[in-house]
């Protein structure tokens, strides 16, 4: 799994760089704007007078081109490099917008794109923004958003952003050309503007900005580890004097169970709303032993959703001694017909 990306997906003008940008200052990371790549394309495209759906012309451009993330001479976020020039705001020309939505819809501008934004997490934690990064680009990230706001908000929000629309345009005609890029976004054949499964939805159009950061801050504190402590009773040990093997699956639970009251929903709430959560696979690696009276320290984190199915990941510690480290994973079920339920949405749905 990615530990690297936090990815927020949205349409055109839902205020994802805002969010995105402030989200990546209050955790101290860097922030990633992927539409700038396409943006990218689209400006040497028209300084090449190259039309933007002439695949053939763009990709030999894109052959010649040399594009990279890279951090301006003044410091600050990664931004777009093309041919040795960062264009910054350049881009940002309401024609640019237009023409980045065409060219990216070709496929091999998608392939192209795809490599450009994987190195540029590589190495560090990054909130990366965009339409595809939950679903084609980081489909492993840790934590993913869509976030979204009514058509009429976001007209106003692009409306109000500096030289983002053209001259004279009103509400109704910068509604119309979101509208417009949108569709193109979500028609596309490859890696099209759609919700990831497991991604959190925002819609923020009643919300201030801080909201949404607050809110998505809430979201990824509440991923975060729960820890507690146990001291090892004389019950747990076998005849060789350490914390027999089995027992620290029931450790791995005892935490799980913390985890899930941290959120706010406690397991014997969920089994009273009907729902379980049975394992499906349990690993546990040993790396030294721990012993009657030892105080250790057990962790448990969410590290994985895939659908209806969640890994809880657990470490146990002596001090600053690794004891056992593994994982469980876990379906959430429907106790009356033994069904799959989609769990993110539930768990979130009840963490409200
Ligand atoms: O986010 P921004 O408005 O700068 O994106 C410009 C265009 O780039 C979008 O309309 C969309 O067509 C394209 N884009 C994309 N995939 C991304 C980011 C942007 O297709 N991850």
């Amino acid at each position: 799994m990615s530990s690297n990306v936090i990815a927020i997906d949205g349409p055109a003008a839902s205020g994802k760089s805002s969010a995105a940008k402030g989200l990546a200052k209050r955790l101290g990371v860097l922030y990633i704007n992927t539409g700038s790549l396409y943006r990218a394309v689209a400006w040497k495209a028209r300084k090449n007078n190259i039309a933007f759906q002439d695949e053939t012309a763009i990709t030999e451009m894109l052959d010649k081109t040399e594009v990279i993330y890279a951090i301006p001479e003044n410091g600050g976020n990664p931004d777009i490099r093309i041919d040795g020039t960062f264009p910054g705001e350049a881009l940002r020309a309401p024609e640019i917008a237009a023409g980045a939505s065409a060219v990216a819809a070709l496929p091999p501008v998608r392939a192209w794109a795809l490599g450009i934004q994987r190195a540029a997490a590589e190495k560090t934690m990054v909130v990366m923004e965009g339409r595809d990064i939950g679903t084609a680009v980081f489909p492993d990230a840790k934590y993913k958003f869509f976030l979204t706001a009514s058509p009429l908000v976001r007209a106003k929000r692009r409306l109000a952003q500096e030289g983002e629309a053209l001259d004279g345009a009103t509400v109704e005609s910068v509604a119309a050309e979101i509208a417009e890029r949108d569709k193109r976004d979500s028609e596309r054949a490859v890696a099209p503007l759609r919700q990831a499964e497991d991604a959190v939805f925002v819609d923020s159009s009643e919300m201030t900005l801080d909201q949404v950061l607050d809110l998505l801050e809430k979201y990824i504190s509440k991923q975060k580890e729960v820890t507690m402590t146990y001291r090892v009773p004389y019950a747990d040990t076998d005849k060789m004097g350490v914390v027999y093997y089995a027992n620290y699956l029931v450790y791995f639970e005892m935490c799980r169970s913390e985890l899930l009251r941290s959120l706010g929903y406690t397991y014997s709430q969920m089994e009273e709303d009907g729902f379980a959560m049975p394992v499906l696979e349990a690993v546990c690696r040993y790396k030294a032993s721990a012993h009657f009276e030892d105080l250790l320290t057990i962790s448990a984190t969410v590290t994985e959703i895939k659908g209806v199915r969640m890994q809880i990941s657990c470490t146990v510690k002596c001090g600053d001694r690794l004891l056992a480290e593994g994982y469980t994973w876990h379906a959430c079920v429907s106790m009356k017909n033994g069904r799959p339920v989609a769990l993110l949405e539930k768990l979130l749905q009840l963490c409200k």
